[in-house]
């Protein structure tokens, strides 16, 4: 559900030095010394350099409604492309089901029940009111999937972690972090340990919680 595009470079942490090293007249040449000077940049906490790294992915099979909380993380101007819904064919849209709702059966054909209504009524406002499919889309719900074509940088994304990662976060939100972690972590080794050092909660990140309901996972700071 997650495409890392080729754009993405596979060794940030060497593009990283590499950028910095123009700055302190350092051997740009050398790629072990990038990677070194790069590595010292973001333990040292100089994040700049992050904005330098842009990660361009394909977002697909989420539900509109955590593209809508997606689209809140708009540090650094990021951009994307959404799938359109003047085009949606109402027979095949798909939908996500909350785990909490596939657990009860009951619940479960009531949740199925109202997308098929949607679907029908979406068919019946374009076929037989001869309403266009832009204005029968109003009717579309947040629980419907989309595709989104995503650029942002780094910096911005590890950011995104910290809140998303936590678990007072959305849990649809958490498992696509864990799917973009898992994606990054597989593009190349310096992904991987960006992903597995910085790729963390708030909580993990400041070293104590932050949120005024807290999970217990770290202690509140008094
Ligand atoms: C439990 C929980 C509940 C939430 N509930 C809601 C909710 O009810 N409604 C809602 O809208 N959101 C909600 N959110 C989302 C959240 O509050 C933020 O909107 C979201 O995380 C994106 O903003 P951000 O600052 O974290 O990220 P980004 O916009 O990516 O910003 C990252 C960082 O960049 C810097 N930055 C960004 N923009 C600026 C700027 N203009 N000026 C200066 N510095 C800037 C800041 O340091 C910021 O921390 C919730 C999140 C959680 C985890």
């Amino acid at each position: 559900m997650i495409t890392i595009l080729q754009e993405t470079p596979r060794n940030p942490i060497t593009l990283m030095g590499e950028r910095a090293g123009v700055c302190w007249g350092g051997d740009i040449q050398d790629s072990a010394k990038n990677y070194k000077r790069g590595l010292d940049c973001i333990v040292s906490g100089h994040h700049r350099v992050m904005e330098y790294v842009n990660v361009e992915m394909i977002l697909d099979g989420y539900s509109a409604r955590v593209i809508r909380e997606w689209y809140t993380h708009i540090g650094g101007a990021p951009t994307r492309l959404q799938a359109s819904t003047r085009y949606v064919n109402y027979k095949e849209f798909s939908y996500v089901t909350p785990p909490a709702v596939a657990g009860k059966e009951e619940a479960q054909e009531l949740y199925r029940g109202v997308m098929e209504t949607i679907a029908k009524a979406c068919r019946r406002l374009e076929e037989e009111y001869k309403i266009s499919r832009e204005d029968a889309a109003m009717l579309l719900p947040l629980g419907m999937t989309t595709r989104i074509v995503d650029k942002r940088n780094l910096r911005n994304l590890i950011e995104m972690s910290h809140q998303r990662m936590c678990s007072r976060a959305y849990w649809e939100y958490r498992a696509l972090m864990q799917d973009i972690v898992e994606a990054l972590r597989n593009y190349s080794e310096e992904w991987s340990f960006l992903t597995e050092h910085y790729f963390v909660p708030k909580c993990e990140a400041a070293g104590y919680c932050t949120e005024k309901n807290s999970c217990g996972r770290k202690q509140r700071r008094n």
